[in-house]
């Protein structure tokens, strides 16, 4: 068993140290990259300190920071995507440091792919090429309306 407390084990730090050219959006709080899967418009965004666990840990600056960030990266996947919705999703069964992800939902997913079923069918709309473009604007404009290390 891995200790979900540690840093040394933790999912979401491993994540943090590998993704420094990946990254898509910064604040002293929160940092943004592209969801693991390369889904087009897929993004995962984590708290900076490893020892908020779930949403109940996290501080009320990383609570207002959280949901406007969740707001101005949903904007930002629906205009780089056709994005008609954007799914935000947290669970904190694997990692105990407090991540979420935002998922865009395209017009071109198929109805029995909408809604909870998206997460398991991410592989099948998985486009490497595409989801880095993607999150190359998403970066830029994200950059361009929150300043280059957000608010
Ligand atoms: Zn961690």
């Amino acid at each position: 068993m891995t200790d979900p407390t540690s840093t040394a084990t933790c999912a979401i730090c491993d994540v943090a140290a590998r993704v420094d050219a990946d990254v898509v959006h910064r604040t002293s709080l929160f940092t943004v990259a592209p969801a693991t899967v390369k889904v087009p418009g897929w993004f995962l965004l984590w708290t900076n300190r490893h020892d908020a666990a779930g949403l109940w840990d996290v501080s009320d600056a990383e609570a207002e920071e959280f949901g406007r960030l969740v707001r101005d990266l949903s904007r930002a996947a629906r205009a780089c995507t056709d994005a008609e919705r954007t799914y935000v999703i947290t669970f904190g069964e694997h990692a105990l440091h407090f991540h979420a992800m935002v998922l865009a939902r395209t017009r071109d997913m198929p109805p029995a792919s909408r809604g909870p079923a998206l997460l398991s069918r991410g592989p099948d709309f998985a486009d490497e090429e595409r989801a880095a473009a993607v999150a190359a604007q998403v970066r830029e404009l994200l950059g361009r309306t929150r300043g280059q290390r957000g608010s």
